[in-house]
């Protein structure tokens, strides 16, 4: 049997179904699934993704057969139809769309109107009594082709059109003036590429190969790549005869999602427009109108009230639709002269608190298992759940307002165009990206930005939808902004707003602020996250720990699941204005007593805030770090910090810069740090023990549990765990018999290096726990630092050799195999040796799923990253890839 090429759909029957998204692409599965569960779908057919792979790989020419079966399909729905393709007398017009197995917004998206000519659009006033509806009907077709097809710059028709509308809608045009503007329009295609093609068979052809370019083109392969998606997935191409919604006040067209995209809230939610088609909701170019009320929308008419009797049909379908596909669909629709029909459904994109919602309401409404619900949800997406909100009391000038596309508060420079954002985002700095209104081509631009603003479109339009799967804060339809491009400005009532200018907006109210407002972390692990989270936690192995320095921080890290302090770095306590001066005294101190002396006055200090976190975390283990970076970082560089410094110190300015010169290191990263300084000044480590074993004893007189780990960093020696052990044990008693108490607490080590990875075993000796400290164990295993990493990633990333930063998800292949071999090597020594990790790879997805499969005990990742690590770790106990 020759290959099927091409899958027909419509009449209640279709070659494919839901399942097929690799090979019909995601919106022509949806099709056929539609077509079968005998919704109203209007027929067509699907090329498969194999067609453009064939033509990619084949110098852009077709499989032989593709095209014979092209036209038997188109033959099937001129018959169900009754119109024919090219027949100037009964049209048949199809729609042509790209639909690649993952969403893809970067690609080549619709072309409407497909089969219209200069004798069909004669035919198709006279068929339908309505020549206005004819000719705008070609106008669209003429620009649609001529952009996405013809690769004609869609500025060039807009100035046209917008000369010849002068004011009023292409649609409110008299049929003279209408003819008029197509024959310019068509006269720009005459003018880029010659003559417009008047065949409808041309067109096809030409529109299907517009598709497959489109799947190569930079916009869809940056897309691709910045998703994960490979490039040898393909695009379908669905050709569909068209339905019109722009027929008259009985016609009409939408965009809805069966659930509230933004909060997951289980109402219908949408947007229409009367006498319009679908592009005119998606592109933003119109404010469309609230579906119903349901969603609190205010606005009108609502379809509910316009065409009741539609709109009870749609809702029945939606419920259909979602209780089949067990998720929330987002479903394009069009009404023509009365008669609904759906020509898309797919998972909608949703929020991350959404993604939340949704499928804790699904598991209440039994739609799913709790274990669907935690492999539904994206781990790294809960970190957007717990994005930030405006802090309250913050002063703030509303300077206008806009419609609430996606929530979370975001500030940044003003820019205009996806360059700037992206020069500003290389250079550290925030952009808010500022628009009429976004395309496809913004999508890079978007990327980097902070936030989005744009001054047309509502809920579903492009900016919207897309910021939103992003879990970026977005503000769309701000009508009362007015952006001119051209002076680079825009205008909030009488402020005027210039590129480079602060703004804030708050993506969940839709305000737009003037200047940089703080933000405060929302407190959250409540409501449904929370109970997604329960549900994971009670599947997961990994318990997760989080890095807090200070009691503020441990109690946000508790509030969201932390069962316990993974990392404290003490060297933040440091920098606290009398420990700094303290730290300071003791490095350029003479002799020991100086130091001591110094010493004794970072001691309270640090015992303060290792009480503060005891009290939080009672019950859970605290690992605390003693002192790790060079010690050059608390010394001042520039000559006016170091004579005031001096001057502070009571020495003289070139005394404390021979001295600054002595402790000068040329790689201070490799160089006096970690247990180094704990070897050559016993004195600091003695301080911090005391400082912790103090503040245990103080906690426990106020009946705290306490469980401190004490942890030495970097070690390569095993000698030089052991030395520092016994400094330890040697202070901790001393301190406790001080006390008359007994305190439970545990030493170990990081492993940050890669010879302490080898020799694991000699070092497990010494340790009672190993807490993998993946930041500095990838710097060293890679031997590049982390801080000038930046330098040169991006040409790595360009050139294909390394696709992701390491430092940001972990390399299960170098530094997993030195993490693998130390547990091996560690725990064949000391059996039930407890095992973490503590670097940023703790609350990256990759490195939880790793850190579960070689069996360690727990990660600790920054408080935010907490809901994510335990969402991975359940996903890795279930498998989930
Ligand atoms: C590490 O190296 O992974 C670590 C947690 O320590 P730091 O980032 O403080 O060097
Ligand atoms: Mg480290």
């Amino acid at each position: 049997m020759s290959t099927r090429w091409v899958y027909e759909f419509g009449s209640g029957r279709a070659d494919g179904d839901g399942s097929m998204k690799a090979l019909l692409g995601g919106k022509g599965a949806g099709l056929a699934e539609m077509t079968r569960l005998g919704l109203p779908v209007p027929p067509g057919f699907t090329l498969t993704t194999a067609v453009c792979n064939h033509w990619f790989q084949h110098r852009a020419s077709l499989p032989e057969g593709a095209w014979d079966q092209v036209r038997a399909a188109l033959a099937r729905v001129e018959e169900q139809t009754g119109k024919g393709f090219g027949d100037p007398t009964r049209p048949l017009l199809v729609s042509v769309r790209s639909g690649a197995p993952a969403s893809m917004p970067g690609m080549m998206d619709t072309v409407l109107n497909l089969g219209l000519n200069d004798q069909a659009v004669v035919g198709l006033a006279e068929r339908t009594g309505n020549a206005t509806f004819a000719w705008d009907s070609y106008r669209r077709f003429v620009t649609m082709f001529g952009d996405v097809v013809l690769d004609i710059h869609p500025s060039r028709f807009q100035r046209v059109t917008e000369t010849v509308c002068a004011g009023r809608r292409p649609q409110d045009l008299d049929v003279p003036t209408l003819q008029d503007l197509v024959a310019r329009l068509k006269g720009i295609v005459d003018e880029q590429v010659g003559t417009f093609p008047q065949d409808p068979v041309e067109q096809l052809r030409l529109a299907m190969e517009a598709v497959f370019r489109s799947f190569n083109g930079q916009r869809a392969r940056y897309y691709r790549k910045s998703h994960g998606i490979p490039d040898d997935c393909g695009t379908a191409v669905n050709v569909q005869a068209m339905v019109f919604g722009n027929m008259g006040p009985t016609s009409a067209t939408g965009v809805a999602f069966t659930r509230n995209p933004k909060s997951g809230a289980r109402v219908f939610f949408g947007e229409w427009l009367p006498n319009a088609q679908g592009e005119d909701v998606v592109a933003g170019t119109h404010t469309p109108l609230p579906i119903n009320r349901a969603g609190g929308a205010s606005g009108g008419p609502t379809l509910e009230e316009a065409m009741p009797a539609v709109y009870a049909e749609l809702d029945g379908l939606q419920r259909t639709l979602e209780t089949h596909f067990r998720d929330m669909q987002d479903i394009e629709f069009t009404v023509e002269e009365g008669h609904l029909y759906l020509l898309q459904t797919r998972n909608g994109k949703r929020t991350p608190a959404a993604a939340v919602q949704i499928v804790v309401d699904m598991v209440d409404e039994g739609l799913l298992g709790e274990e669907d619900a935690i492999r539904r949800v994206k781990a790294s997406d809960l970190e957007m759940v717990l994005r930030p909100v405006l802090d309250p009391d913050a002063k703030k000038k509303v300077i206008a307002r806009g419609l609430d596309a996606s929530p979370g508060a975001a500030s940044g420079r003003v820019v205009f165009h996806s360059e700037e954002a992206q020069e500003l985002a290389d250079k550290g700095e925030a952009a808010i990206l500022v628009r009429l209104e976004t395309s496809p081509e913004d999508i890079q631009g978007m990327t980097v930005a902070r936030g989005i603003l744009t001054s047309r479109g509502g809920q579903t339009s492009h900016a919207a939808v897309v910021a939103r799967g992003m879990g970026k804060p977005c503000v769309v339809g701000c009508t009362e902004i007015l952006v001119d491009y051209g002076r680079q400005l825009f205008y909030a009532g009488d402020t005027v707003v210039r590129r480079g200018d602060w703004i804030t907006i708050d993506g969940g109210t839709g305000e737009v602020y003037e200047g940089e407002i703080p933000t405060l972390a929302p407190p959250t692990d409540a409501g449904a996250m929370g109970r997604l989270l329960a549900w994971a936690d009670a599947r997961a192995r990994l318990k997760v720990r989080a890095n807090a320095d200070t009691g503020a921080d441990a109690a946000h890290a508790r509030m969201l699941g932390a069962v316990g302090i993974g990392l404290c770095r003490t060297e933040h306590m440091f920098f606290e204005p009398t420990a700094l001066r303290a730290m300071r005294q003791m490095i350029l101190a003479e002799d020991e007593r100086a130091r001591q002396r110094a010493l004794n006055l970072v001691l309270p200090i640090q015992r303060a805030d290792f009480l503060a976190i005891f009290k939080a975390m009672d019950g859970l283990p605290v690992t605390i770090r003693l002192l790790d970076p060079p010690l050059h970082e608390f010394l001042p560089s520039r000559p006016e910090e170091i004579s005031a410094v001096a001057t502070d110190l009571g020495v003289r300015v070139d005394v404390l810069t021979e001295r600054l010169k002595q402790l000068h290191e040329s790689n201070p990263m490799m160089g006096h740090r970690g247990c180094r300084i704990g070897i050559t000044t016993p004195e600091v480590y003695n301080t911090q023990v005391r400082a912790l074993v103090e503040a245990a004893c103080l906690a426990m007189r106020e009946g705290v549990v306490v469980m401190p780990e004490i942890m030495i960093p970097l070690v390569s020696m095993p000698a030089e765990l052991e030395r520092c052990r016994r400094q330890c044990e040697e202070t901790a008693e001393a301190v406790l018999a001080e006390y008359g108490m007994k305190l439970p607490y545990r030493i170990g080590t990081m492993i940050e290096l890669p010879r302490a990875c080898v020799l694991a075993g000699a070092v497990a000796e010494h340790a009672d726990f190993f807490s993998f400290g993946t930041n500095d164990l990838t710097q060293m295993t890679y031997g590049f630092s982390r801080d000038d990493m930046g330098k040169f990633f991006g040409e790595y990333a360009s050139r294909g050799i390394l696709a992701t930063s390491p430092l940001a998800v972990f390399d299960t292949e170098g530094v997993g195999a030195l993490v693998r071999m130390a547990c091996e090597r560690g725990r064949a020594a000391k059996p039930g040796l407890k095992l973490g990790v503590c670097g940023e790879h703790g609350g990256d997805p990759t490195g939880v799923a790793f850190f579960h499969a070689i069996g360690l005990d727990y990660v600790s990742c920054s408080p935010f990253r907490v809901p994510v690590a335990r969402l991975a770790a359940a996903h890795a106990a279930l498998g989930v890839l």
